[in-house]
């Protein structure tokens, strides 16, 4: 769903079965700001294209529309025509903004935008008076679009249903004075007809893949009944002889993999498939976020289930216990893509959750993941020792794993021995040695890192540290040379000595052990295609940033970005996350006060005074780059609390 274009017009919300065509850009005329059509208005805009030059009622031609991009200015006179002469005898089936795009021309004025289709449909459906739909594949119910028309309906006239209420259905066309089924279709469908304005080859595939995909799901719903033998009730009742899908249907396969397909094109990192009472629902997380993207009859839902689980080598039959387990697949460019898997019984059936993991996304530049110059060089100094202990801290999802395999990657070299325990193995690297906890065969993290002991390492990565016995094990590990990378559950820097300490760790061994500590966060990045800068000198602009870094002071930026949200976003303004990091070097100050049974306040105030920057501060700094916002910052860093005071 990748477009050059970055205007939006429209975005659809779904309310229940309602469909709600909404405004986003407000600097649009009030012709395109109108949300919905009546057909009174679709009347107006036809007629006001009557005073000008007079369209044949029929397909567009490339005549006309080469002849309204040099009236728009958007293409030269001279161009124009030359591609007129070449195509004179042209008789197939492209659209002509299809023909103008493959051109692969420019704007003829500043500023110079690449004339792409969704660029150019945009542009026409304004030049006509439509509304522009972008369709978003994953917004539209495909099971009740495609009962408005046969897809032979549709290819014939090149149109595509993208919504249905009960008293309007909505219709793409490229083609806006080719209406004659207009009047045919409204009286079968006992709706108003809604028109709008979609990029043709958009239509073009949906068209394919809408209608493949219903048939597909009312395939398999067919096949595999609608007994709904779905929910907790059934769930003890199914044994070993249930047989009750077939996974391997053809219908499941299809959907299956257009499922995968889609959620590696909306860079989703998981895709969660849920039963429910009435319908099965698809959920994708894009950015952190999770996004519902389909609802499928229940019956199906578990067919698709069965049918990963097989892929994945689960235990198809055993739905009453939670089973992890992984697939490699690759995307359609050939990227070689990991789904980790995990199912867990709910009430109405067994939920599944694909991770995805790009190993590209894995391992990444520290620039990539949002280092400063200053925050690179003390997180050097902490894990470029040859023993120690460096801890990651953050709750689940804050990007610990990233950091870590992309340090542990610069850090393998041919010449040491890097090993890690994992639970479980996020991403395979060839560099590493690494070994999954296994509980039930008593191999947790303690036991994990004494069998690593017994092979030479350098270099050890463990997972978690949950516990006292875990902990010893690293200091023991870090005592005997060895350097020692692992993560904890805490909020902030500091907190990780406290939680130590209350583990069991005497304050002597911490402080012969820890070279330092990194709390982080991830917070999503603004999108470069539609980010606004914006003023930032109102009153209340000054009282939101001084509440975001107090109680410390910080110089405010004269300008910052907000979210505004195009085609390449999704409509959301953010594309990406980058992480925000407090990092706490343990120096001789901090260690005699861990020594003296110091408390928490007290390290954090140390912490400050020797250079560590705390969260919200980290995000403050992104915030006034123009990579973020402040809203995004406070939903994921906590509070500077508990300082005395303040450094400068
Ligand atoms: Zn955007």
């Amino acid at each position: 769903m990748k477009s050059s274009s970055g205007v939006p017009f429209l975005i659809r919300e779904v309310h229940g079965d309602e469909i709600v065509l909404t405004p986003r850009n407000h600097k649009l005329p009030a012709r395109a700001r109108r949300t919905g059509y009546s057909l009174d208005s679709m009347q107006q805009a036809v007629n006001k294209d009557a005073q000008k030059p007079p369209v044949s009622d029929g397909r567009l031609t490339l005549n006309k529309v080469l002849d309204w991009l040099v009236e728009d200015k958007l293409v030269e006179a001279a161009a124009a025509e030359q591609l007129k002469k070449e195509r004179r005898y042209y008789r197939g089936a492209l659209h002509p903004l299809v023909t103008v795009a493959d051109q692969k021309w420019k704007q003829a004025a500043p500023p110079h935008r690449a004339l792409g289709i969704e660029f150019l449909s945009e542009w026409l459906a304004k030049r006509v008076g439509m509304d522009y739909l972008h369709i978003d594949p994953l917004k539209i119910d495909f099971s009740a679009v495609t009962e408005v028309m046969s897809s032979a309906y549709a290819t014939r006239f090149r149109i595509l249903p993208v919504g249905v209420t009960s008293k309007e259905a909505t219709i793409a066309t490229a083609e806006p004075y080719s209406r004659e089924w207009e009047k045919e279709l409204a009286p079968i469908i006992k709706r108003e007809i809604r028109l709008v304005f979609a990029n043709p080859q958009d239509i073009e595939r949906y068209q394919v893949e809408f209608y493949n995909l219903a048939k597909s799901i009312k395939g398999a719903a067919k096949k595999h009944g609608t007994s709904g033998l779905s929910n907790f009730e059934q769930l003890v009742e199914l044994g070993a002889e249930n047989k009750q899908f077939d996974a391997n249907d053809a219908h499941i396969v299809r959907i299956v993999d257009w499922l995968w397909q889609y959620a590696f094109e909306q860079r989703a990192s998981d895709i969660h498939v849920e039963p429910r009472r009435e319908q099965g629902i698809v959920r994708f997380r894009i950015d952190g976020v999770l996004h519902q993207v389909y609802q499928i009859p229940p019956h199906v839902l578990t067919a698709m289930t069965s049918r990963i689980k097989i892929l994945a080598r689960m235990d198809v039959v055993e739905k009453r216990r939670p089973q992890d387990g992984r697939i490699k697949t690759r995307t359609a460019d050939g990227e070689e893509i990991e789904l980790r898997l995990s199912t867990l019984p709910t009430a109405f059936g067994e939920k599944l959750v694909m991770r995805i993991f790009d190993p590209e996304v894995l391992v990444r530049d520290f620039k990539e993941l949002g280092f400063s110059d200053d925050d690179k060089k003390r997180w050097d100094d902490m894990t470029q020792k040859p023993n120690g202990i460096v801890l990651v801290t953050g709750p689940t999802g804050s990007g610990k794993t990233t950091t870590l395999y992309s340090t542990l990657k610069t850090l393998a070299t041919p010449e040491v021995n890097v090993c890690t325990i994992e639970d479980p193995i996020e991403m395979v690297e060839v560099s590493f040695n690494q070994m999954q906890v296994q509980h039930q065969i008593d191999l947790g993290f303690a036991e994990g890192v004494r069998a690593l002991m017994r092979q030479d390492p350098d270099i050890i990565m463990v997972g978690e540290i949950r516990d006292l016995e875990t902990a010893e094990m690293a200091v023991q590990s870090a005592l005997t040379g060895h350097l020692v990378l692992s993560t904890l559950h805490t909020n902030d820097a500091p907190s990780a000595v406290t939680r130590l300490l209350e583990l069991g760790v005497p304050s002597y061994l911490l402080n012969a052990t820890m070279n330092g500590i990194m709390a982080q966060r991830l917070v999503r990045t603004l999108c470069k295609h539609c980010k606004q800068k914006i003023d930032f000198n109102r009153q209340e602009d000054h009282d939101a940033w001084d509440a975001l870094v107090a109680p410390w002071k910080s110089n405010r930026p004269a300008h910052v970005y907000k979210a505004v949200g195009c085609l390449e976003c999704r409509m959301t303004g953010f594309q990406g996350r980058v992480g925000i990091y407090e990092l706490l070097l343990f120096s001789s100050e901090l260690k005699s006060q861990v020594a003296g049974n110091a408390d928490l306040a007290k390290l954090r105030d140390t912490g400050f005074k020797e250079g560590m920057k705390p969260l919200r501060i980290s995000g403050a700094m992104k915030v006034a780059a123009g990579l973020t916002t402040i809203e995004e910052v406070l939903k994921v860093a906590p509070p500077i609390r508990d300082t005395h005071t303040p450094a400068k």
